[in-house]
């Protein structure tokens, strides 16, 4: 039976499932988590480089306008993914190592992952619709 690495959105453990068994070997939490998570320098990494699964960063302020005015629109984008791609929120304020880390320099930037790689960035506010498409452009 096929195999694959998700991260646990709880508890930040990396769980090797089949589609057959989503729910964490940890925390026992469904692992079709459908809301983006906010992860740390910490668990940013593990997120980003252990997924089978794609992942879309945000990194975000709150004090950025555009940023904010995102909030709402990407959550509502995560909702129609769960398990398939997850969609992560780093506070690039207050976990500067990890904004350093992947190069970010202005605010909103969004990075989609596939297992570590980055697949491609943007740098400005987008819709929900936008961030729908560009999540189902990575399935
Ligand atoms: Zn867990």
């Amino acid at each position: 039976m096929e195999t694959f690495k998700i991260v646990c959105a709880e508890c930040h453990n990396v769980n090797t499932i089949t589609n057959e068994t989503m729910t964490c070997m940890t925390c026992q939490e469904d692992l079709d988590h459908p809301f983006a998570v906010e992860v740390t320098d910490e668990s940013a990494k593990t997120h980003i480089e252990e997924n089978d699964i794609a992942v879309i960063v945000d990194f975000y302020s709150t004090t950025c306008g555009p940023c904010m005015a995102m909030y709402e629109e990407y959550e509502d984008a995560a909702l129609g993914f769960g398990q398939t791609v997850r969609f992560l929120k780093i506070n690039a304020d207050t976990h500067q190592q990890i904004a350093q880390a992947y190069g970010v320099s202005a605010l909103p930037t969004l990075i989609a992952f596939k297992k570590g790689q980055e697949m491609n960035r943007v740098s400005k506010q987008l819709s929900q619709v936008e961030l729908t498409l560009w999540a189902q452009s990575l399935l």
